[in-house]
């Protein structure tokens, strides 16, 4: 049996036995992992509201390698993300981001840049208020690092540059097909140049200046069409909060 101490992101929280908590994290070193919180759903539970939805915190745990299920000992709110609890439309998107992330994952592997993803997405969300783009970038970044980076500038049939013309998006082609190809694939929905060029930007630059870049409601109601059904298509379902504030992304149009 051996004691773990790592930084975690709860991705979910499921009622097991009479008091206790099944929980799975994002961990920082281990990746997906479930623990089991024992005693968390007592009034005075050691662990408090630190096993709230995507919150950000140091985690103690001990588990044997012939076991799933490590046992949670201790947990300390680093970063609780506390305004996004008090909207719901906020709420919604981040369930919809450590969603995808339980969905699009495997137990216990290592990915740093998944971790920080999830963080920086978060933070972003709280920071610049406009759901959309936060959600259109974490869903970018996410299929790159994943290894499903979309194909933006060659062909995903014929591998010609794809430089003008009649462009479209192939979701189950994994991206652009020249207006040649078109003709003889279904289940495209049509892009423009200019959405792509955002798009790559989207994908390639820093958080923290991705955040800076100015999506047009056309090229909003583009991207829309293509990276959610593009995780929709890798996870195989629907992820029900993304529902509802897709419903609500109108207020947040830039003019
Ligand atoms: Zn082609």
């Amino acid at each position: 049996m051996s004691i773990h101490k790592t930084k975690a992101v709860v991705l979910k929280t499921v009622n097991f036995g009479e008091a206790d908590k099944i929980v799975t994290l994002y961990t920082q070193s281990y990746g997906k992992l479930g623990v089991i919180a024992k005693g968390a759903r007592r009034i005075n539970s050691r662990f408090g509201s630190s096993l709230e939805l995507g919150t950000l915190i140091d985690v103690l745990f001990y588990g044997k390698e012939s076991s799933n299920l490590s046992t949670l000992t201790q947990c300390n709110i680093t970063e609780s993300f506390r305004k996004i609890r008090e909207d719901f439309d906020l709420l919604s998107a981040c369930f919809y981001m450590i969603s995808a992330v339980n969905e699009m994952t495997r137990e216990k592997q290592r990915n740093d840049s998944l971790f920080n993803l999830l963080i920086e997405s978060l933070s972003t969300l709280l920071k610049i208020g406009d759901i959309f783009k936060s959600i259109a970038l974490f869903e970018i970044k996410l299929l790159k690092i994943l290894g499903y980076e979309p194909n933006l500038k060659q062909c995903s049939a014929c591998r010609t540059e794809v430089s003008d013309g009649e462009v479209k998006f192939s979701v189950t082609k994994g991206g652009v097909i020249c207006s040649s190809c078109g003709k003889i694939h279904n289940d495209l929905v049509p892009i423009s140049l200019g959405a792509l060029r955002s798009l790559e930007k989207m994908r390639d630059w820093d958080m923290a200046k991705s955040t800076r870049l100015k999506l047009s409601p056309s090229f909003r109601e583009e991207i829309e069409k293509v990276l959610y059904p593009s995780i929709k298509y890798h996870i195989g379902k629907e992820i029900k909060s993304r529902n509802f504030f897709k419903k609500i992304e109108s207020y947040h149009l830039e003019v």
